[in-house]
């Protein structure tokens, strides 16, 4: 299948809290303007006083040959024409099983929750491209196809709905949800993740109308519920933020607090007399949220318990099953008891549960997924001439070692750090071209890199010896003056370097780092550029240097 549309691809993560705390300081701070958010507000200032609020001056009064109608048309115009973004979601074509081939070639198992994510995109894209062709169902009443994703860590929820979005060639945007904060003042609003799409649509406002927005920790925003736990922190006001969002609303895309993007939107107007369109509609925008959902299981176990007692039995082995067995029987009920709004989690109403995965899966990932986890460090080592070759005996033990962190796929991550962490530092520069993923690499990573670094050693030292010399061209590159190292001066070096376990480019810069002052004045005294280093001048350079100053102010005083 070639349908991919790599183009329009474009994803983002919302900026840490960390930062966000920091603006919100800044936003506090008072004294002359430092940051360019204080220099702004400054501006802003100064404009209030002149009479015009930046905020609420509508840009009509401002330039008063403006047409918001026109401008808006001309957006429109610019959407339509062939291979602009509506593009990518008018041929909408893929049938869910052809989106399913494709989640098959990257994520592994999963089955359910790729049916499920494949049909609810369809539908979601069928019914944009429908309504974008007959404005008249564009009009109808329709419930979008949200998604809530319930799964432990690092079992591929962000990674399917990545490569869908990859695959369709819409923008896509993954931020946790415990981030927003109610009122947007510390923290995220939940409008601003409407606002990242349009920065990962590349500022195409039309694309961004069409983009997918995840949610992670979606179960941290739940109130206390009537099981009680969970953090209330302003989880309802959030929810209740959010639904409008998942709903049918517009958002501003300068948001209040961004005096930056207000200044620049005025100056856009005052330069070229278009303003930039002021809303975005999230009417087309599909929302995925996930979460592992701890809770869950003893609330949804619970029920099942008691509905046993009453009339409606459920098969006994089906309570005892594992954990995704048990989530897989979540009802609206459980949400509502686990601490959401009814109406918030009405707004979701594709669910899927992810399963764990197993060994069997974890060393899939490794041999199988294109693009997967292996693949990236391929790369690593690819970018210093380094091949490494996997055995299968050794991806087992892998996969064995990782599935005992619980993190799912990350756990391979962990582990394969852990293995290659000292081979990434220490064979770049030898003579290693090829490294082996075998098991006793698993099993003893440290004697399996002595034992590499012994076998090459030869060819690490000629590499090194080259090094040398190396140095002696940038030298001169960067003071148009050369160094002839003798033989037995660069041996020196080489040896040096290796016994104060230092490069020899770290070593000889800092051995020779004032040097050139020295050079520089011997080239003005005699007009000679190249000088002659043996085994003295590199073991002590300074001196010798000093010498060979004293010599020739002697022979020009002679
Ligand atoms: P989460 O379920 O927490 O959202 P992710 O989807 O972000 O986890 O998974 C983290 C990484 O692990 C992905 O980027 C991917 O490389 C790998 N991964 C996770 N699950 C799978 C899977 N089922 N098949 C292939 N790779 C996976």
């Amino acid at each position: 299948m070639d349908k991919e549309k790599k183009k329009n691809v474009v994803e983002t993560e919302m900026p840490d809290s960390e930062a966000a705390a920091d603006a919100a300081a800044e936003k506090e701070s008072s004294g002359a303007p430092k940051s360019p958010q204080e220099l702004v507000g400054h501006i802003r200032d100064v404009f209030e006083k002149m009479g015009l609020d930046v905020l609420a001056t509508p840009i009509e009064s401002m330039n008063p040959g403006f047409r918001p109608a026109a401008a808006a048309q001309e957006a429109e115009n610019e959407a339509e024409k062939p291979g602009g973004p509506l593009q990518v979601v008018k041929e909408f074509s893929f049938k869910p099983k052809e989106i399913r081939d494709y989640l098959d070639r990257f994520v592994i198992s999963q089955n359910e929750a790729k049916k499920v994510l494949a049909t609810a995109i369809c539908d979601h894209y069928n019914h944009v491209r429908r309504c974008l062709e007959n404005p008249e169902l564009a009009r109808r009443e329709f419930s979008k196809h949200n998604v809530i994703m319930l799964g432990p860590t690092g079992v591929g929820k962000t990674y399917l709905m990545r490569c869908i979005a990859k695959l369709i060639g819409v923008p896509f945007v993954k931020a946790d949800a415990t981030k927003f904060s109610e009122t947007g003042y510390v923290g995220y609003d939940v409008e601003d993740i409407v606002r990242d799409l349009v920065k990962a649509a590349d500022g195409d406002i039309e694309l961004a109308k069409y983009g997918i927005v995840y949610l992670d920790e979606i179960d941290k925003i739940a109130g206390r519920g009537s099981e009680g736990g969970g953090k209330d922190v302003s989880g309802r006001g959030v929810q209740i933020n959010l639904l409008k969002l998942m709903e049918d609303t517009d958002v501003k895309l300068i948001g209040q607090t961004d005096m930056l993007g207000q200044m620049q939107a005025m100056m856009a107007l005052q330069t070229s007399g278009k303003a930039p369109p002021g809303l975005i509609s999230t009417k087309y925008i599909l929302f995925i949220v996930s979460g592992a959902f701890d809770r869950m299981r003893e609330i949804v176990k619970r029920r099942l318990g008691n509905a046993q007692i009453g009339f409606h039995a459920v098969d006994e082995n089906q309570a005892a099953d594992s954990d995704a067995a048990v989530l897989k029987q979540v009802q609206t009920q459980d949400f509502v008891k686990f601490g959401f709004e009814p109406e918030f989690i009405g707004r979701l109403p594709v669910r899927v549960v992810l399963d764990e995965l197993d060994v069997a899966d974890l060393e899939q990932i490794l041999q199988v997924a294109e693009n997967g986890i292996l693949q990236q460090y391929e790369e690593n080592f690819a970018g210093y001439d380094i091949e490494l070759q996997c055995k299968a005996e050794a991806l087992h033990e892998v996969a064995l070692r990782a599935v005992q962190e619980k993190t799912g796929a990350r756990g391979l991550m962990t582990i394969l750090e852990r293995l290659f962490r000292d081979f990434k530092f220490e064979l770049p520069g030898t003579g290693v071209k090829l490294l082996e993923l075998n098991e006793a690499l698993v099993k003893q990573p440290e004697v399996e890199l002595q034992r590499l670094l012994q076998l090459n050693e030869e060819l690490t030292a000629k590499l090194k010896l080259q090094e040398v010399y190396e140095f002696a061209k940038r030298f001169e590159q960067l003071h148009e003056l050369k160094i002839n190292f003798s033989e037995e001066a660069a041996l020196w070096l080489q040896n040096e370097s290796g016994k104060q376990n230092k490069t020899v480019r770290g070593f000889c810069e800092e051995r020779f780092k004032d040097i050139h002052h020295g050079l520089l004045l011997l080239a003005s005294h005699s007009g000679k550029k190249e000088f002659d280093f043996d085994l003295n001048a590199v073991s002590a350079p300074s001196e010798i240097i000093a010498a060979w100053i004293r010599d020739s102010l002697k022979q020009k005083e002679a």
